[in-house]
């Protein structure tokens, strides 16, 4: 039988030999960050994300890209808890120490790490496949901030910005050659011929997401459970009702598209792509409906788009319902490394 990642995550490291109470440790595995206690006032939120390529990114992409991603996918996991970025290590493995690559590459970690003013304290480089480990760290005031558990019946699910846009973009990647031209199995997904600004599009929500620290530290003290979408949208609200002992509905009508997706994408996968692709670095907010509307307004003064998608309910797991309220069947999977056919 195969194993997921959170199998052998739970089976293999979450014991309480390997994960014992350590000093000043207020969460451990399990959330977007661990949460280790600094002093009277403060909490220091943790995170890492490993990035391979082939697996995470396509093999030669642009370095500057892959920096600015790298950084970026990391500071969403901080957000996702509402932390201020305080500073990253970065751990390398490159095949040759080629001088242009490692130039675009640190330039695109520069543009992110000085955007969120979260700089390099240290790291290790050694020669391998390419690969990026990179740690964050951040600061969240004691006690306040997000996590998975916390959503209760009745409450409002809300995503930032929009969704499916990142695995739309992996659905072209795969429908191009090396040399960036249309192979003959073109994209099933992707209506006619896409438009420059279209397919442009896609590409940056890959490569350059949008990590919502502002809105994580904004919606503080208001929502009650919130997660970056790295799975997709229904894995991983999927922990949030886990970890709170919930269900959720979304109405799939509300679903936030962009104009590219609506344009370019059949309509009948859009809505598999917006539930079930990941790499979007969206977050999803649990909100009492007490707070609806200061988090609306405090998301809104960000620019930041915000969209009601479904409400908390009891018993389990997230069905999604279509615009007569009938339910509809999505398959209830984010990426999973170690599934099948995902080898
Ligand atoms: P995210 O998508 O937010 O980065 P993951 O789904 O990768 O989170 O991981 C879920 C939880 O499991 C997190 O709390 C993470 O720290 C933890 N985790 C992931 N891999 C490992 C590992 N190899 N050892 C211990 N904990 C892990
Ligand atoms: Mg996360």
């Amino acid at each position: 039988m195969s194993q997921s990642e959170f199998d052998i995550i739970e089976r293999y490291f979450r014991d309480s030999v390997l994960c014992f109470e350590g000093r000043g440790i207020d969460l451990a595995i399990g959330d977007d960050c661990a949460l280790l206690r600094i002093d009277e006032n403060d909490q220091l939120a943790m995170s890492m994300d490993l990035l391979q390529e082939g697996v995470h990114f396509p093999v030669g992409a642009v370095p500057e890209l892959l920096g600015q991603r790298a950084l970026a996918v990391n500071l969403s996991d901080l957000a996702a808890a509402g932390a201020e970025p305080v500073c990253f290590t970065l751990g390398l493995s490159i095949p040759e120490a080629c001088d242009d690559w490692l130039e675009a590459f640190s330039t695109g970690l520069r543009k992110v790490a000085a955007r969120f003013n979260c700089p390099l304290v240290g790291g290790d480089l050694i020669r391998g496949s390419l690969q990026i480990a990179i740690q964050v760290q951040g600061r969240v005031p004691r006690g306040k901030a997000l996590l998975r558990q916390g959503a209760r019946q009745g409450h409002q699910v809300y995503v930032t910005g929009t969704l499916g846009d990142a695995a739309a973009a992996l659905a072209l990647f795969k429908s191009l050659d090396n040399a960036g031209q249309p192979t003959a199995a073109n994209s099933p997904l992707l209506e006619n011929r896409l438009a420059a600004r279209h397919r442009d599009h896609f590409i940056n929500r890959f490569y350059c997401p949008e990590p919502r620290v502002a809105v994580g530290i904004a919606v503080r003290g208001m929502a009650s459970a919130a997660i970056d979408l790295s799975d997709g949208l229904l894995s991983d609200l999927g922990h949030i009702v886990k970890a709170s002992g919930v269900g959720a509905q979304l109405d799939l009508a509300q679903l936030p598209l962009s104009e590219a997706m609506r344009e370019c994408v059949v309509k009948k996968d859009r809505a598999h792509l917006a539930l079930c692709g990941g790499d979007d670095y969206e977050l999803c907010i649990i909100v009492p409906r007490e707070h609806c509307v200061a988090v609306e307004e405090a998301v809104a003064s960000l620019d930041t788009k915000l969209t009601l998608i479904g409400e908390i309910v009891t018993g389990q797991g997230v069905k999604c319902l279509d615009s007569s309220g009938k339910p509809v069947d999505v398959r209830q999977s984010g990426y999973r490394h170690f599934d099948e056919d995902d080898r």
